[in-house]
């Protein structure tokens, strides 16, 4: 199993990744364009690859490759917007944590059965697929890659195959164990759907001229529409140009809404299941300043990822706020770094900091989350370079302790810093004078979104549906969708 950080930024590299972004669009005008702009609005969501599928002339064309979206999708592709011409698409951006990099896995998925042509962009991670695969070949189904998404789509197909289109997604739905938000095509129309527990986002609105589907809302701010509501735990929507059209909801007692995307995943302007991502990290940076104080003269994020939490900690605690690191923007995206000392010296092309700022100063270092802890080291190394005469780490986000298995590539126990140790112990090996990690309690309390009702199996260990040699917590009975 690959535990070596995939994005070998520096900085970012050091952070778990999210799936995918996945976005529809239907209406009365050409669908490639908005399916670009939401792509790239949603760049963060995965930069290994990038693909379209559209349907025009009873067909649907597809158009993917490796990069990102402004790689794969060229101002030139722009001009010729008509090899995917269409007002009918969905788009996809991926980042590996089921199935391997190959050309193969990249999404939107695509398959013809009696109905036509199926595509499916796929957020999340089928937490059944191997068994579903297996049972799938066994009738005589072909795979053509070692993704969960194909798994899902060919369980799709035929359903759909033999019972018709609705009948055929109630059925697949109620096969698939997991976390999936997705954009699919039937033919010429749209469908969102999320799975009965919402571990990802997933939102439609109105842009223009057309209805869209998107892993997160700040895609209906770019194309200059309105957000009409998040896709609702288990519910399927069919996007037709007249509007959303609710299909069905399966039974969902509780959701398990990923904690990660307020913490980290997300754009801190979008809003997810009616909660605002941005003001909850500013509430965590908070929290985080009233459960471990620091006497300090300055606050300090880590850029990019630790800003608002810094923020809601500077504004909490009356320490002032400095950017006192600044990040090269223009830094190549991927650094190949052979060895631990030059990680360092990539992270210094990435990082400087403001030696006024630093030098001399009490310094609280704050950044979302810690996950494998070698960047906050380096980062330590580099204020008490420049002068600083305390570093105080404050994390807003408790402890990882435990994989993810519904689309975040934390796969194993010993990549985690936290592993098997105490919060003292964390400080030590990263060479801080004090650290402090918001507790279970402050997350749930500044997401505002009951405790029950969240995914926070990374930081207990225990899965809200059971997952192979881990501990269930019963939050949900699979039984009941
Ligand atoms: S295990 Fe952690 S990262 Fe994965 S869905 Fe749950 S909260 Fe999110």
């Amino acid at each position: 199993m690959d535990i070596q950080p995939q994005n070998s930024d520096p900085i970012d590299g050091q952070k778990p990744n999210d799936h995918c972004a996945v976005v529809g669009f239907i209406g009365r005008t050409t669908a490639y364009p908005y399916l670009i702009a939401s792509l790239r609005t949603l760049q963060h969501r995965g930069q290994e690859s990038a693909g379209i599928a559209t349907y025009h002339d009873e067909i649907i064309s597809v158009k993917k490759g490796m990069g990102l979206v402004h790689e794969v999708f060229t101002d030139r592709d722009m001009e010729r917007g008509s090899i995917l011409g269409g007002e009918v698409g969905i788009g996809h951006t991926r980042y590996s944590t089921s199935g391997s990099k190959g050309l193969e896995n990249i999404g939107p998925f695509l398959v013809s059965n009696s109905y036509g042509y199926i595509a499916i962009s796929h957020n999340g991670e089928i937490t059944n697929a191997n068994q579903l695969r297996e049972q799938l070949k066994r009738r005589g189904v072909p795979f053509l890659s070692s993704s969960d998404t194909e798994v899902m789509l060919m369980e799709l197909s035929t359903e759909i195959n033999n019972h018709g289109i609705i009948a055929g997604f109630r059925n697949a739905v109620n096969r698939l164990r997991g976390a999936y938000s997705c954009a699919i095509m039937v033919g010429d129309r749209l469908f969102a759907l999320r799975d009965p527990m919402g571990f990802r986002p997933l939102v439609i609105g109105y842009a223009n001229e057309g209805y869209v589907v998107a892993s997160e809302s700040c895609v209906m701010d770019i194309l200059n529409g309105e957000k009409i509501r998040d896709v609702r735990p288990g519910e399927l929507i069919e996007l037709t140009p007249d509007g959303p059209k609710s299909i069905f909801v399966m039974p969902s007692r509780q959701t398990a809404h990923c904690m990660f995307e307020y913490v980290y995943f997300a754009r801190p302007d979008s809003v997810i299941d009616d909660v605002e991502v941005f003001q909850t990290r500013i509430r965590l940076g908070r929290t985080l300043a009233r459960e471990f104080p620091a006497e300090a003269d300055v606050v300090i994020p880590v850029p990019d990822s630790g800003r608002a939490q810094a923020l809601g900690y500077a504004l909490e605690s009356g320490i002032r706020y400095s950017e006192g690191l600044i990040k090269n923007r223009f830094s190549e995206r991927t650094f190949i770094m052979p060895n631990q000392k030059s990680r360092l010296s990539a992270l210094k092309l990435k990082l400087n900091p403001i030696g006024s700022e630093i030098e001399g100063k009490r310094v609280v270092l704050v950044d979302d989350s810690i996950v494998r802890g070698n960047t906050m080291k380096h980062i330590i190394a580099i204020l008490r370079k420049a002068g600083a005469k305390e570093v105080h780490v404050r994390v807003g986000s408790p402890m990882i302790i435990a994989p993810c298995y519904f689309g975040v590539d934390m796969k194993t126990k010993d990549q985690f810093i936290a592993t098997g140790k105490t919060m003292e112990d964390i400080g030590n090996e990263i060479g801080a004078d004090s650290i402090g990690y918001t507790s279970i309690d402050g997350l749930v309390k500044s997401i505002t979104i009951e405790k029950n009702s969240l995914c926070i199996s990374c930081l207990t260990g225990e899965y809200p549906v059971p997952v192979g040699g881990e501990k269930y917590s019963g939050q949900q009975e699979l039984e009941s969708f």
